[in-house]
């Protein structure tokens, strides 16, 4: 871009053409996101000055984000904030990026709670990454008392700077749930646990997209043991800190409910249920404490 001017509507058309011949899928959001972000205005806005021109500072910051969406670097890294059930999240290196068939284990944990939502349940968030889930349910059932682990301190420090920013109270704890040492031992028992853990095998990287594996956390993608090594430990393990009729939510891949079901009976858990996302696949898995 040289010296002449650039309006919004120029600089729109030319980086959507931009983007989709580097290989976006969705060149024109990404291109209006990135924009508003460069202009630190809403989308909508865009079109509403579409024919203000940019100052240089604002189009030397939008072709910076725009090289970087380019080489396929996901959009929320690159404004550092992603939407999650209708809340706003900070995201960083160090934290997955909240995704949408995520929200359903939102969904279904209010949905089963909708009769009595002023009961003050407990509820723990395992691997909490930006802290989406736990605070999500916070803010929607302000009444229960919610503690969230993850084992990476820079997670634990963007999910407290999101439970601030979304104005609700979480008991954040440095816990590697891998570890025997992180359960039994007298702590609070939980009426609901909920977890989005890392259930990728190492050997299915190529059903992956190639910007999460280049760019998100591998410990929050990849786990042992064939992806399951979170749900053995949680099937073996979460009755020991939770209430009798305590209910789990897990996220799971969509190939590996018949496995999560297996591991969880065995253990002796009760009503496995599972729950499908938008696109048909088995995704949300919940069971009763034995
Ligand atoms: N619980 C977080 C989320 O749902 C992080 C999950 C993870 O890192 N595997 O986004």
């Amino acid at each position: 871009m040289s010296q002449e001017i650039w309006t919004i509507k120029d600089v729109l058309a030319w980086s959507i053409g931009f983007l989709q011949k580097s290989g976006s899928e969705s060149p024109r959001l990404d291109a209006e996101l990135l924009l508003a972000e460069a202009l630190e205005c809403r989308r909508l806005d865009l079109y509403l000055e579409y024919s203000k021109p940019l100052e240089q500072t604002e189009r030397d910051r939008y072709k910076d984000m725009i090289r970087r969406r380019a080489q396929g670097e996901p959009v929320a890294y690159i404004t550092g904030r992603r939407d999650f059930f209708g809340l706003s999240f900070n995201v960083s290196a160090s934290t997955l990026i909240p995704r949408p068939e995520t929200e359903h284990l939102i969904e279904h944990i209010l949905e089963s709670t909708s009769r009595d939502k002023n009961q003050a349940l407990k509820v723990l968030d395992i691997g909490t990454g930006t802290g989406c889930l736990a605070i999500t349910l916070k803010h929607h059932r302000p009444n229960w008392t919610v503690e969230a682990w993850d084992i990476s301190s820079d997670a634990l420090l963007i999910a407290q700077s999101n439970a601030a920013k979304n104005n609700v109270e979480i008991e954040f704890r440095d816990v590697d749930a891998l570890d025997p040492k992180a359960w039994g031992t007298g702590r609070q028992k939980f009426d609901i646990v909920v977890s989005n853990p890392p259930y990728i095998a190492s050997n299915e990287t190529e059903v992956m997209s190639p910007s999460a594996i280049k760019f998100e956390p591998h410990s929050a993608l990849f786990a042992e043991k064939n992806g399951l090594a979170f749900y053995a430990t949680f099937a073996a393990h979460l009755p020991e800190i939770m209430q009798a009729n305590g209910k789990v939510y897990l996220e799971i891949g969509y190939q590996q409910r018949a496995e999560v079901f297996s591991l969880l009976e065995e253990a002796g858990w009760s009503d496995c249920l599972c729950h499908k996302d938008l696109s048909g696949h088995d995704r949300v898995v919940v069971a009763t404490r034995p």
